[in-house]
């Protein structure tokens, strides 16, 4: 049994069931604190870490939209779950030629993945939490952030519990699910309210749908595959699809401007991902292979072409970033 399950199995005798939501809070908080879950050694590889071309390529979104809003000498670099950092190093690298100076800012819950971070960007400035960040204007990403945050879960209008029965975890109610997330509704809000009172641009990236639909999208993966989410607990990634539809409506709510949300395939073609990849072939033929290989997986349908969604949210005073529209 993993120490947080015994703790967990405590918490139940105790106080009840739990509901899914502090069932996942408890088990993504004691993963990413005791570990870097990412690459082949790992549970799971990101977009970021498949390829530089990622990064740069919300580099130069962002770049082009700063600019766009008159290249405001205050706004800062802020990231939400940075992982390795690997996203911000090529974001940023692309950024500073651009003419961008500003402050780099990130928003990070575990410790490991802090000192992972300071490998990378030495001068970044962390917090624990969105409210923490400076007021000023942001180029802000999050790429599989909101996945990670805890969501709830609905059958018939009771809320779904995790429980203690013949000696292993269990769900207290099988069923049709509606799942709800009170604290990535709360991420997105704050977030907005940022962008509405000092301007600027958040880039959103995740699994998930473009509209509100029933379905229990929780899962677990672990060393590279799906894992039953209530084995383990503490020692497997949790995630739930990101309900973009609920995202944009929470921003609008809060008064900013929202883009369509576009599969990311789509998005990183129209930002020139293909040209990014051709010079990088050519510029090192011998990385050819891996380049085609990158841009496979992070474009094509059948692979994280479709299934991940891309959403900008901006103030209504500066324009929506390129590719949107
Ligand atoms: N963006 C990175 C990492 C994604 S994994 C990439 O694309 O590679 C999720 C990240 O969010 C990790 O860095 C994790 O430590 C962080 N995280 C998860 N829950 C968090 C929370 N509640 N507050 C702040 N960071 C959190």
């Amino acid at each position: 049994m993993t120490p947080l399950e015994r703790a967990i199995r405590d918490r139940i005798r105790a106080e009840g069931p739990i509901s899914v939501e502090a069932y996942m809070e408890a088990c993504n908080g004691y993963y990413y604190a005791t570990r870097d879950p990412f690459g082949a050694a790992g549970d799971f590889t990101t977009a970021p870490e498949i390829s530089q071309m990622f990064g740069e390529i919300v580099g130069a979104a962002l770049a082009d939209c700063w600019k766009r809003s008159g290249a405001p000498a205050d706004a800062i670099y802020a990231e939400l779950g940075p992982g390795r950092g690997t996203l911000a190093g090529d974001a940023l690298r692309v950024l500073r030629p651009a003419g961008f100076a500003g402050d780099v800012h990130f928003v990070e819950t575990s410790p490991v993945l802090r000192d992972a971070q300071a490998l990378t960007i030495a001068d970044a400035q962390w917090h624990d939490a969105i409210d923490d960040l400076p007021e000023a204007p942001l180029l802000l990403v999050a790429n599989e952030f909101l996945d990670a945050l805890p969501i709830r879960q609905w059958i018939d209008g009771a809320e779904r519990r995790v429980t203690v029965a013949a000696g292993g975890l269990a769900f207290d109610r099988d069923g049709e699910i509606l799942e709800t997330s009170p604290a990535r509704d709360a991420a997105v809000a704050a977030i907005a309210a940022r962008l509405v009172r000092n301007g600027g641009v958040a880039l959103m990236i995740d699994y998930g749908h473009p509209e509100s639909a029933p379905g229990d999208t929780l899962q677990a993966v672990r060393g590279h595959g799906f894992a039953p989410v209530l084995a383990n607990p503490g020692e497997q990634d949790l995630t739930a699809h990101v309900d973009f539809e609920a995202v944009a409506r929470v921003a609008a709510d809060a008064g900013a401007s929202v883009t369509p949300v576009l599969p990311q395939g789509d998005w990183l073609k129209r930002l020139g991902i293909n040209a990014r990849a051709a010079a990088l072939s050519s510029g090192n033929p011998a990385r050819s292979e891996d380049v085609r290989a990158a841009l496979h997986r992070l474009t094509a349908t059948s692979e994280m072409g479709e299934l991940f969604k891309v959403i900008a949210i901006h103030s209504p005073q500066w324009p929506a970033p390129a590719g949107f529209s």
